[in-house]
């Protein structure tokens, strides 16, 4: 049986989205029908909210 391979969308507050792939964890800059790195067909992406952790880090610095 194959994995089922999806992209992970990775939401930055100062650089670009990135997708990761969740087989092989190539990044790449966009979500492809298929990994460009280990050929997994995807079945869609779901997102990690990333810039949320980064802007608490940002409130500590500002409080500071
Ligand atoms: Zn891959």
């Amino acid at each position: 049986m194959k994995k089922k391979a999806y992209w992970t969308r990775h939401t930055h507050l100062f650089r670009k989205d990135e997708y990761i792939c969740s087989v092989c964890r190539n990044k790449a800059p966009k979500p492809t029908e298929t990994c460009p790195n280990c050929g997994s067909v995807m079945r869609g992406s779901r997102t990690d909210v990333n810039w949320v952790d980064e802007m608490e880090g940002m409130d500590a610095i500002l409080d500071d």
